[in-house]
Formats: C-alpha cells, sequence, structure tokens
C-alpha cells in the first residue's frame, strides 16, 4: 500500500474515531459483567429473577422477560398486568414492549385478559412480521399462540375503581401507584442489552388510551452499541420528547446514563414549564459499560439495582424538582 494511501486511512479513521472512543470501546469489550436496573420497589422482585438468568451465563431478552413477568403476575401490584386498576369503563387494558441486542423489537397495547403481556410481545417480536398488534387483534393473537383467558379486575381494583367513580376525576398523583410501570434493562455477560416494559397504565384512562409503554422509543429503547434506556409516569409527556430514544440519543454524543437522563427530564420541563411541576416522569438508563444513571421530575422515584457489586438494592433518583 502506498504511504498516501495508508496516511489517508489513518487520517480518516482518526477522524471518526477519536483516541477516546477508541479507548472506550476497548475498555467496554473488558467489561463483561452482567447489570440489571429496573424501575421502582417491584423492581428488586423483577431483578431477582432477571438475575437468575444474567448470573448463569443467560440472555438478557431472557432476563429482562422474566424480571417483568414478576409484578405482571403479582395481584397486589395495582399498576401492572394481574390487579391492575382498570380505565374508566372498570376495563383492564395492559400495554407492553421488548426489545432485544438486534433491533428487534414486539409490542401490544390495549391488551385485555391475559396476565403477561410481555410474553405475548416478545411472540409478536418473534412469530410475526409485525411490531405492534393492539386490542382485539393482540388478544386473538395471544390465544391463538396459547395464552389463557384471565379475570384480571380483582376485588380489590374492582372496589377501588367504584370508589373512584363516586368524584370520576382523572387526575394522575404522583409516585401513587395509580400508575407506575415496571422498565427493565439489563446487559448479560456477552456484553448485550435488552429491554422490557410493562403497564396497567394511567388508572381511571379513558378506554382505548395508550401510554408511553408499549411504545418503542418512547418507554423503551435499545441500542446495543451504545445503551438502553426505559421511562415511567406520565406517559402523554414523554411520547411527547420520544423519551427513551432520546436518552439512548444522548449517551451516543458522549453523555453518561445520568446526564442523559436529566437532560430528557429537562426537555419535559421545557415543553411543559407548568404541568411538569404536578406530574412525575422518570427515566432509568443503562450503557454498554454497565455504568447506569436515574433522574425524574419529582421526588420518590425508586429503582432497583442488581450487579456484581450491588446486591439487588434500591436507590431513589434525584429529581429535577
Ligand atoms: N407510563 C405509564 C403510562 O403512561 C404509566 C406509569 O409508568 O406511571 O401508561
Amino acid at each position: 500500500m502506498s504511504t498516501r494511501r495508508k496516511f489517508l486511512q489513518l487520517g480518516t479513521l482518526a477522524s471518526f474515531a477519536p483516541l477516546s472512543k477508541v479507548f472506550a470501546r476497548f475498555k467496554s469489550k473488558l467489561a463483561t459483567k452482567p447489570v440489571v436496573v429496573s424501575t421502582w420497589n417491584f423492581g428488586l422482585g423483577a431483578n431477582l429473577e432477571a438475575w437468575k438468568i444474567l448470573s448463569s451465563g443467560g440472555r438478557s431478552l431472557d432476563a429482562v422477560e422474566a424480571g417483568a413477568r414478576v409484578p405482571e403476575g403479582d395481584a397486589k401490584e395495582s399498576s401492572v398486568g394481574l390487579g391492575g386498576l382498570p380505565d374508566r369503563d372498570g376495563r383492564v387494558t395492559l400495554d407492553a414492549c421488548i426489545m432485544d441486542e438486534f433491533a428487534n423489537c414486539g409490542a401490544v397495547a390495549c391488551l385485555e385478559h391475559i396476565v403477561h403481556p410481555i410474553s405475548v410481545a416478545r411472540k409478536v417480536m418473534e412469530k410475526t412480521p409485525h411490531v405492534f398488534l393492539v386490542g382485539d387483534g393482540a388478544l386473538q393473537f395471544a390465544l391463538d399462540n396459547g395464552f389463557k383467558k384471565e379475570k384480571l379486575l380483582t376485588p380489590a381494583s374492582e372496589k377501588a375503581w367504584k370508589e373512584w367513580l363516586k368524584t370520576a376525576q382523572y387526575k394522575p398523583i404522583a409516585n401513587v401507584e395509580n400508575h407506575d410501570t415496571i422498565g427493565i434493562v439489563a446487559l448479560d455477560g456477552k456484553q448485550n442489552l435488552s429491554g422490557a416494559c410493562t403497564t396497567s397504565g394511567m388508572a381511571y384512562k379513558m378506554r382505548g388510551r395508550v401510554g408511553d409503554s408499549p411504545i418503542i422509543g418512547a418507554a423503551l429503547f435499545v441500542d446495543n452499541e451504545i445503551g438502553a434506556a426505559t421511562s415511567t409516569g406520565v406517559g402523554e409527556e414523554v411520547i411527547r420528547i420520544v423519551g427513551s430514544h432520546l436518552v439512548v440519543e444522548l449517551m451516543r454524543q458522549g453523555n453518561s446514563p445520568q446526564e442523559a437522563c436529566e437532560k430528557a427530564v429537562a426537555r419535559i420541563v421545557k415543553n411543559q414549564p407548568v404541568k411538569s411541576k404536578e406530574i412525575q416522569v422518570g427515566f432509568l438508563a443503562l450503557n454498554k459499560d454497565g455504568e447506569y444513571g436515574a433522574f425524574a421530575l419529582q421526588k420518590g422515584f425508586t429503582y432497583a439495582v442488581r450487579s456484581p457489586e450491588v446486591e439487588n438494592k434500591l436507590f431513589e433518583a434525584k429529581s429535577y424538582y
């Protein structure tokens, strides 16, 4: 190769990959520890299941699905899966999505009668040419794939709904469990990232309302070169900024997971300077090196971390207000 050509090639390399980035990529290749982070207190139980898979060399996709299924199947959790609070007509409608290291993704929204929408979302990803199924079509697909039709409205949730009907005022309250979603993102021992997100959405929402949780890019985004992010809180505000995609893109620009979450929250404040004082939105992010960060509009957003160094611990995110 001529010296001039070699020089040109080196020049191109240098301009596309500054030394710090080359070093970062090298460092990230060395870090093979698994990490899983998930939103809210129920993230602890989710992490336990996810960790069983991650710590035995399993895939992050299997880990996040297993983790998300924990609050989905817990009738006492009133914001996810079985026992989720219903819409204003008394119907429990669930939203979920999942994404793997190859940018494969699947989602379901407004799905009724199925306890584990995250597993239906995974089936959509793996068994159909589509990404997103909703309503009756999602239910039909679930039943065709062996999921059982069940009653999701528990006596406790029905009682709460009947109580709500007395005033019938739709007013999400920050950090009170009339909403809250499990978002869970993980890095496995092969350094692959995946994420899952599942919810019953905002309690007493309008029939047919879908929030951010099943929307790839809004409540969940994974880019295996960079990192993964998830969100919780008032989904309408997350959709407006395509929040999780924004967080991942901010990480791509060199921000740490913490900085990226802070900048995404600041974007919501800029959009909604008044409303943002009253509502909750939180972001949680994990990068390819296993570093994580979280930030919320209001105090009280908790997230759970499990890694070789952190024995499944709950943290409270810093907040804008
Ligand atoms: N993001 C969910 C939704 O808007 C609710 C939540 O996480 O609090 O449906």
